[in-house]
């Protein structure tokens, strides 16, 4: 005996298995376990990948034994089919297909059909007693072999056929007469002769190997090769082939095709759930030609439908047999097609079934809960993202929608509302109780108070990390930033794509998941937090190593990221608060002070008001950790821009015009990003820093003192690169803190520590930790000074980057984890060097992204910190993450 290159599956036999993908493909692998698992599978066998290597490597010679190893195969699947191979008498019909390790959906050549020639089609019309479908099974055959295995043109084909219709004066296939379809057999016959100079072949033997050469063939076409450089796939796995007797839905009355799912894919109810059509082919029940009928009583709106269980109860009775056995087995919701054909029931295919978010939470409960899954299972059977189906209102999915364009995916989640221009606007119109969306070039933190109020954002441009991404996610509204093709003219109130216009009022909807914007007001869907999902995410706190903090600057935020499960605050932005009310005023009095003396006049009456906010803010994470950031953006955000809003505030303020504009002039950057920011204004302004410190610290140790609060305070300078920076304003900070602790007698444990965003930083990080009790990685700074992209403009063209793959994902989304992500491991190790204890985290906009907070658990940081909706999908990335990990060793 030699080797075996021929898989036989049928009859409730197979000799391969589900674990033998590599030799079988995908698909041939899963027909064999069905079969072995009893199922009625149409029989067949497969030819292995290994036959398709032999033949690359031979000169498209195949291996000497396998000419008999197919015919013992096509012998057993005569066995259990009951019909031959090229009988006229009792014809068995066959498919032909490839199958891969992996899917490559669309990429290779199938064949079906093959067996049929001039006698064969006799014995069809006689056993089906119907010739019409006879005639147009050979008439597709030939059109279909000739196409894929003779290479005959198909629009040649397509031509015949039209040209007939025409003369028949009808417009569909099925209007034409049995005679009509005889014809075109014979027509397309004489093309193939016409067109390729030899006959179109009738032994089956000839068809059969035919198809099987051309499946080879199609692994080396360039497109299949072209398909293989995009995913990776290695060109020496090859492809096996499957040879399978057809089954036909389509014979008559008494036969169906179906699709079902084992649990309900949109909601995860355990309920048998599928349609079927009587006497059809598969595709009739997708392409929506016919309205398929619902499987069960059960699923039934009425009495006009009909469900298999009626029409055909015992073939629907054995289903239900099997729908079960294969969940069981293969311990998942499946997705299943089945045939029947002239009442007796076939499978055709199984696999683990699509579903959405609160259906995969829910069947991932139920699962575990009739333990057939564990909880680790469970834990990896929803995608991260999927949980923003649970979180965010979404586009009802039944209601079609017409895209008008497309930005970036910036801050999930559907909105609905009506178009305004400016943030003053949008609060105006709100408070008259309208909704509104808010359309802005960009986002800038004067534009909060409109996107606090607004239902979505939408900007021309930025990127993920821009603005309005950041600040849209912070509040969980949804968001769709960097519309390329929107062109806003703010002052006449309009906006444009292409030809369509949106003026003041016109309502939009926004789907912040997909990035997709369309025209009028799209129906929504409210998301439901079910007991599923709390006892979900028990679940993955229980086997994450990581923790997972949250970003936010307001109480409530706060409060909304307890509620998702953070277990303290990774960032608060201490300048969004300089711009609530009256407090704007007095920072830019503090700007705008000639000296020392002015501006700690104007920081003292900052004081009380940060005070008041942290104080918010440690009450609502009492008993967690809060890192509290110290001033960041350049001062000339807080300052107005244009003549007009400088001669309005300098009447406001009763300043000369003039003195506002020349400070306007004087802090204007060319790269404000690169400019005089983060812990540089505290080396220049050391007194806003100690004013921040002291806000802090008197409100930690007035709360424990007289609410007994526990805080947890955590001062952080950012965008230090280098120590001398840190060691400075630490001093600062301490001398502060230790006097408001003398002060009012209440000891507070505060730390200090620093944010890691710039290379420099993460190369000296040993240096830096030593006067450091924490790091904190603001990848979104570092991405920005990494690869020298501005983070507010690469929107423009990272899109293309991603396009023509230069760059696998846009990096402020998912970390560079070869770039970007070397630098954090090397800051990590430098930085645990000098300092053991150091406490490292990541507060980027990349601590809420999947693949990132995994990268992040495999470098070894303590926490994550996200926006709060992104809470809950960062622990099931961590508990992923470790699941992954243990599964490693
Ligand atoms: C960062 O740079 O990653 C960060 C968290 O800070 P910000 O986004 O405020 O610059
Ligand atoms: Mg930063």
């Amino acid at each position: 005996m030699g080797d075996k290159y021929v898989y036989n599956f049928g009859g409730g036999k197979a000799d391969g298995n589900a674990t033998m993908k590599n030799l079988l493909g995908g698909k041939g692998a899963n027909l064999a376990e069905m079969s072995g698992m009893g199922i009625p599978v149409p029989a067949g066998f497969t030819i292995t990948t290994e036959v398709c290597t032999y033949y690359y490597d031979h000169d498209k010679q195949y291996p000497k034994e396998l000419e008999k190893q197919v015919a013992d195969g096509l012998h057993s699947m005569e066995k259990a089919m009951g019909a031959k191979f090229g009988d006229p008498a009792n014809p068995l019909l066959l498919s032909v297909r490839s199958g891969a390790r992996v899917s490559m959906p669309g990429m290779m050549d199938t064949v079906l059909n093959l067996g049929l020639n001039q006698e064969t089609i006799k014995g069809i019309v006689e056993r089906t007693g119907n010739e019409r479908f006879a005639y147009d099974s050979y008439r597709r055959f030939i059109q279909m072999y000739s196409d894929v295995v003779m290479g005959a043109e198909s629009e040649h084909f397509e031509k015949i056929i039209d040209d007939l219709k025409a003369k028949r004066g009808v417009k569909l296939d099925t209007e034409l007469t049995v005679d009509d379809l005889k014809g075109l057999c014979d027509s397309f016959k004489a093309l193939v002769k016409k067109d390729l100079g030899h006959d179109f072949p009738e032994d089956p033997k000839e068809q059969i190997w035919g198809g099987i050469g051309a499946v080879f063939k199609s692994w080396m076409t360039p497109r299949a090769i072209e398909y293989r450089r995009l995913h990776g796939i290695p060109g020496n796995w090859g492809t096996a082939v499957n040879v399978q007797a057809m089954v036909f839905g389509n014979m008559g009355d008494d036969c169906a095709t179906g699709v079902a799912f084992t649990r309900d894919p949109g909601t995860g109810e355990h309920r048998f759930f599928g349609e079927y059509l009587i006497n059809a082919q598969g595709e009739d029940v997708v392409a929506g030609i016919r309205t398929p009928q619902p499987i069960n009583n059960a699923a039934k709106k009425s009495d006009e439908e009909k469900s298999l269980e009626e029409v055909m109860p015992k073939p629907y009775t054995e289903l239900e047999g099997i729908y079960k056995k294969l969940e069981k087995h293969y311990r998942d919701m499946q997705d299943i097609e089945f045939t029947i054909q002239q009442g007796k029931l076939w499978m055709l295919q199984t696999r683990n079934g699509k579903r959405t978010g609160p259906a995969a939470v829910r069947i991932a409960v139920d699962m575990v809960n009739e333990k057939l899954i564990d909880k680790k299972e469970a834990v990896m059977r929803v995608e991260p993202t999927q949980l923003d189906q649970l979180l965010h209102p979404r586009i009802d999915p039944k209601v079609k929608r017409e895209v008008l364009t497309k930005g970036l995916p910036a801050s999930p989640g559907a909105a609905v509302g009506q178009v305004v221009f400016t943030a003053d606007e949008a609060a105006d119109w709100a408070k008259q109780g309208k909704k509104v969306m808010l359309l802005r070039q960009e986002t800038s933190p004067d534009d909060i108070k409109g996107m606090a109020v607004a239902q979505g954002i939408l900007t021309a441009r930025g990127g993920m990390t821009s603005h309005a991404a950041v600040v849209a996610r912070g509040m969980g509204t949804p968001c769709v930033a960097g519309c390329g093709d929107l062109i806003i003219d703010s002052a006449r109130k309009q906006a444009k794509v292409g030809d369509v216009t949106l003026g003041e009022g016109d309502p939009v909807t926004i789907d912040g998941s997909t990035g997709e914007v369309m025209l009028g007001e799209l129906p929504t869907i409210e998301p439901e937090l079910t007991g599923d999902f709390g006892i979900f995410m028990g679940w993955t706190d229980e086997l994450k190593r990581l923790k997972v903090r949250t970003n936010a600057d307001t109480p409530h935020d706060a409060e909304v990221a307890r509620n998702f499960g953070a277990e303290g605050i990774g960032l608060c932005r201490t300048e969004h608060m300089f711009f609530e009310g009256d407090r704007i005023d007095a920072v830019r009095e503090m700007i705008l002070s000639e000296d020392l003396e002015g501006r700690k006049e104007a920081l003292a009456k900052i004081l009380p008001m940060q005070k008041g906010d942290f104080k918010g803010i440690f009450k609502a994470m009492d008993g967690l950790p809060v890192t509290v950031r110290l001033l960041d953006p350049p001062l000339h955000e807080f300052l107005p821009h244009t003549d007009e809003e400088i001669k309005e505030l300098a009447q406001k303020m009763d300043e000369p015009f003039e003195k506002l504009k020349a400070k306007a002039e004087e802090l204007h950057e060319f790269n404000p990003m690169l400019g005089h920011r983060g812990c540089r204004l505290g080396v220049s302004f050391p007194e806003i820093y100690a004013m921040q410190a002291q806000a802090i610290m008197e409100a930690a140790c007035e709360l424990v003192k007289d609410e007994k609060v526990v805080v947890i305070p955590e001062i952080e300078i950012p965008l230090v690169g280098h120590f001398h920076e840190l060691q400075q304003l630490r001093g600062v900070c301490d001398k502060v803190c230790q006097e408001v602790i003398s002060r009012t007698g209440q000891k507070v444990d505060y730390t200090i520590g620093t944010m890691i965003e710039l290379p420099r930083a993460c190369i000296t990080a040993d240096e830096i930790a030593k006067h450091a009790d924490f790091f904190s990685f603001g990848t979104n700074d570092l991405t920005q000074t990494t690869f020298g992209f501005s983070r507010d403009d690469a929107g423009k063209f990272l899109r293309e980057y991603v396009q023509k793959k230069i760059l696998p994902c846009d990096p402020f989304v998912s970390i560079d984890t070869n770039g970007v992500g070397q630098l954090m491991k090397i800051a990590v190790t430098r930085g645990r060097e000098s300092n053991p204890d150091i406490e490292i985290g990541i507060c980027g906009e990349h601590g809420g992204e999947p693949n990132s907070v995994v990268f992040c658990d495999e470098i070894g940081l303590d926490y994550v910190s996200c926006s709060p909706y992104r809470v809950p999908i960062a622990r099931l990335a961590a508990a992923q993450a470790t699941v992954k990990e243990q599964t490693k060793h």
